[in-house]
């Protein structure tokens, strides 16, 4: 998957290309121009023509403008996402949360568990979510 910032980095791109397509419909636009009288049913069919594809490029610019915002939300979204988490749980959070867990194999059907160990340690009998029986 593409991060957001290839992302926008895509869009960026993308919206070059557009102004490019838009100057060089100019362009031809107005070479056409020169020719407008010599021969009026072609210069009215290609610059019709034209107006089609300047519509369309603009409805695109458009688009892309919008993709650009909505990838700012979305990256101004994760930075606060990443922030919250990193900063809720440290390493050390995660080593705690590890050491009082020890990963167990049900007696009955086998499914693999990870159990407090200080469940573990209070109890006979603790009831295995998968087969509804006593894993110890
Ligand atoms: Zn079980």
């Amino acid at each position: 998957m593409l991060s957001s910032k290839e992302l926008s980095i895509f869009a960026i791109k993308g919206s070059d290309k557009v102004k490019n397509i838009d100057r060089k419909i100019q362009e031809l636009y107005q070479f056409l121009d020169q020719y407008k009288g010599e021969n009026k049913e072609f210069f009215e069919l290609t610059t019709s023509i034209l107006q089609c594809l300047k519509d369309e490029v603009t409805e695109m610019k458009e688009n892309i403008s919008n993709v650009n915002k909505n990838i700012s939300y979305l990256n101004a979204d994760i930075s606060e996402l990443q922030d919250q988490l990193f900063e809720e749980v440290s390493v050390e959070d995660l080593e705690d949360i590890e050491d009082s867990y020890d990963e167990l194999e049900c007696k009955n059907c086998g499914k693999k568990l990870y159990v407090e160990v200080e469940a573990i340690k209070n109890n006979k009998v603790l009831l295995c979510p998968n087969c509804n029986q006593n894993l110890l």
